[in-house]
């Protein structure tokens, strides 16, 4: 039984639990139904009508069909939803398929036009950028974000900790910028377990849920948490453009849920000391991570967000090559996109992640991502401090000589 009172932890071990035990199993069945019993034509046509216009399932009615209603789906985003703190919450088939509901829901309220604060991920930054979607972007800073607001604009969107380089922003002074034009915060990197956006003024939450959610890189998924109002939009823009999120899926993000917590927090640990190890190396010319000395002039960190993570950018002093070079010496370290996972991974944004995204906005040619899973912090410092020696290699540098100019932080 969970109370107002019922801790965080609590909260996302018991989350979206509702019936299982009564029910006589420990876990929630997978229900795999594509279709279901109506019941009688009259109730059946009610069902319909109140799933299609985003109503929740009501007691003792049909959920009709798999993309009108799923119990399992259900469970991640009530269990989703009590960690970020908001009314409800709804599930995509990935974090571009959350994003674009999001994005055609404010079209279809003829407000097309979205202030956006870069850096974002890079397929965020494209679909933007594009307007394959129905929108008109403005690119700003968090400075310019009233400026930049016209009569029909329907959307701010902003991601801190940002992708790659761990940009934050002050999301109480983003929020109060933006005025009465919704707030989308991508809080992707942080999860609501350093960070709950709407806690700081912002109206609706995106995750790719394939990175920390179900943080084992094997399911994809995406989720928007908000208000009623934003749910009942959001999931008729669901039913109507099927962005599913299969049973399957769903059960493996509401048991991702469970463990983020300790997740989260032992590869923050790990980062933390990797950071400052990393920063050490004469081929690293910038670490960028917001736990490192001078990377939060703002003092966010310990404050809107309760620790710095576990995503590190190197900005490797001998450019592109030696990227590449890093990349490719990693071993323990796979070379691989995504992040958020058990296992650490590495990749070259602006080969990868952010190709797309415009000339000048797009990371540096020697800014490399490392997203820090749970393995044994002196292994992961060998493998990486090997790589580095790589790196320096063909960067001239001598790997054993520790460049004092490379303690940017
Ligand atoms: N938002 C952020 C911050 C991401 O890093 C990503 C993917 O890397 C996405 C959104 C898109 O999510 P998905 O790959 O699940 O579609």
């Amino acid at each position: 039984m969970q109370t107002s009172s019922t801790k965080f932890e609590t909260r996302a071990v018991h989350g979206g639990m509702t019936g299982v035990r009564e029910s006589g199993s420990h876990v929630p069945v997978i229900d795999f139904s594509t279709t279901n019993p109506l019941g009688s034509v009259e109730t059946g046509g009610l069902a319909y009508e109140e799933l299609a216009t985003g109503h929740d399932l009501g007691e003792g009615r049909s959920a009709v069909y798999q993309r009108l209603w799923q119990p399992g789906v259900a469970r991640f985003e009530e269990s989703l939803a009590g960690l970020e703190g908001t009314d409800g919450a709804v599930a995509f088939s990935s974090g571009m398929a959350a994003l674009a509901a999001t994005l055609i829901a404010t079209v279809a309220d003829a407000r097309p036009h979205v202030v956006a604060v870069r850096p974002l991920y890079g397929g965020t930054d494209h679909v933007l950028e594009n307007g394959l979607l129905g929108t008109r972007v403005t690119w700003t800073d968090a400075a310019g974000i009233t400026d930049a607001i016209e009569p029909d604009t329907g959307l701010v969107i902003v991601e801190t900790p940002a992708n790659p380089t761990l940009e934050l922003l002050d999301l109480r002074q983003v929020a109060d910028a933006a005025g009465d034009v919704p707030l989308l915060v991508d809080n992707t990197f942080a999860t609501p377990v350093l960070q709950r956006p709407v806690e700081h003024g912002a109206t609706v939450v995106l995750h790719s849920a394939t990175k920390y959610l179900g943080g084992h890189g094997d399911v994809m998924g995406g989720i928007v948490a908000g208000d009623r109002g934003w749910v009942e939009r959001l999931r008729r823009v669901r039913a109507l453009t099927g962005g599913l999120l299969h049973p399957m899926a769903a059960y493996l993000l509401h048991r991702g849920l469970r463990t983020l917590p300790v997740r989260v927090r032992a590869q923050q640990e790990t980062a933390a000391l990797l950071a400052e190890r990393l920063l050490t190396h004469p081929a690293v010319a910038h670490v960028h991570y917001p736990g490192l000395a001078g990377q939060d002039p703002a003092g966010l960190v310990g404050t809107q967000l309760a620790g710095p993570g576990s995503i590190i950018a190197l900005d490797l002093a001998g450019g592109y090559e030696a990227a590449a070079r890093f990349t490719e010496s990693c071993d323990l370290v796979t070379h691989a996109v995504s992040l958020g996972g058990v296992d650490s991974l590495v990749q070259h944004p602006a080969s990868l992640t952010h190709r797309p995204v415009a000339g000048e906005a797009k990371p540096g040619a020697g800014i490399v991502r490392l997203s820090i899973g749970l393995e044994h912090i002196d292994d992961l410092t060998a493998d990486l401090m090997a790589a580095l020696d790589a790196a320096a290699e063909v960067g001239g540098l001598v790997s054993s000589e520790r460049a004092p100019d490379a303690v940017t932080a």
